[in-house]
């Protein structure tokens, strides 16, 4: 059996792409190597805080803005080192309770929703790495063996407890997510019920203890929309540091095409054509998806074609 992978490239998904960081985990417990990089004049530095960045749109795009060491090299507690490039130039995150002010009038707070979809692959990937980081330590700050308070080590990418000896890596969840079509090649949307009227998307959740990624995409389809799902392909994956998910990206093919929402994610969900969708697009019916999400992607890969751009989400 064919399917819609087999003729079109997958579309580009953001977050995805190295853009020539090497993140020389190597070099995270060489306290010696990270002070003579930190003290580097090229190494470059920016501050990751609640999740937003400082980010300047006067240029050509929209860039990180990075600084070199700008003052006296903090705790190993409040800075994650993110890799090197090509050029052998050293990347830093310091997390802090608040962003610097602003350098000049062109640098704005962004969030990784929004900035995902304008930085370079280079910039977008420091910025996902140190979000996650930040998510992670922000979250885990306790022992889950013994309960003591942990403290943070490798560069921000392990945590210690001092008292029982383990050491905590960084979390990820992985959860699925796939666009169902049926025997007719309509797809399957839905609307979360916290969306708003005319949001619709692909069907996504947590892959759960004991379950393969498979098996996750076809328990979903049932809980949510009350589908039966046969053949599923795994298509790509994207980091969503939100705060701490990999996303699985698949497309599935329903034996099934009754729907029957839970109604506790899923408000609504409808099979539709491509002609019924472009059309649902043109009238404001549906708003296309938008943002960084691996989803637009999905639905792109069946559609044919870019998406109409969407509203921020
Ligand atoms: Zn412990």
């Amino acid at each position: 059996m064919t399917t819609p992978t087999d003729d079109i490239p997958v579309p580009p998904v953001p977050l995805t792409r190295t853009g020539g960081i090497d993140r020389a985990a190597r070099h995270r417990l060489d306290e010696a190597w990270l002070a003579a990089a930190w003290s580097h004049p090229s190494t470059r530095v920016f501050v990751v805080s609640g999740g937003q960045v400082l980010v300047d749109d006067t240029g050509d795009g929209t860039e990180l803005v990075m600084t070199p060491a700008f003052e006296a090299p903090p705790t190993e507690t409040h800075r994650y080192f993110l890799g090197t490039d090509e050029q052998g130039v050293s990347y830093f995150a310091l997390q802090k309770d608040s962003l610097p002010g602003r350098l000049d009038q062109s640098a704005r707070a962004a969030g990784l929703r929004e900035a995902g979809a304008l930085l370079s692959p280079r910039d977008a990937g420091l910025m996902a790495h140190a979000v996650a980081l930040e998510n992670w330590q922000r979250l885990h700050r306790f022992c889950s063996r013994c309960g003591e308070r942990t403290v943070i080590v490798a560069a921000g990418h392990v945590r210690r407890c001092p008292a029982c000896g383990a050491e905590h890596y960084p979390r990820t969840d992985p959860a699925v997510i796939m666009l169902v079509t049926d025997e007719r090649d309509r797809a399957l949307l839905g609307r979360q019920v916290h969306w708003p009227e005319g949001r619709f998307s692909t069907l996504a959740g947590f892959v759960e203890p004991g379950e393969s990624i498979e098996q996750a995409v076809v328990r979903e389809v049932s809980e949510e929309a009350g589908v039966r799902v046969g053949e599923v392909e795994y298509v790509a994956s994207q980091p969503w540091p939100f705060p701490s998910s990999l996303m699985l990206g698949f497309m599935a093919r329903a034996t099934s095409s009754d729907i029957e929402v839970d109604g506790d994610e899923l408000h609504e969900a409808r099979w539709f054509s491509r002609a019924e969708l472009r059309a649902a697009f043109s009238s404001g019916e549906v708003l296309p998806p938008s943002g960084i999400s691996i989803a637009a992607r999905l639905i792109e890969l069946w559609y044919g074609e870019p998406l109409p751009a969407g509203l921020p989400r």
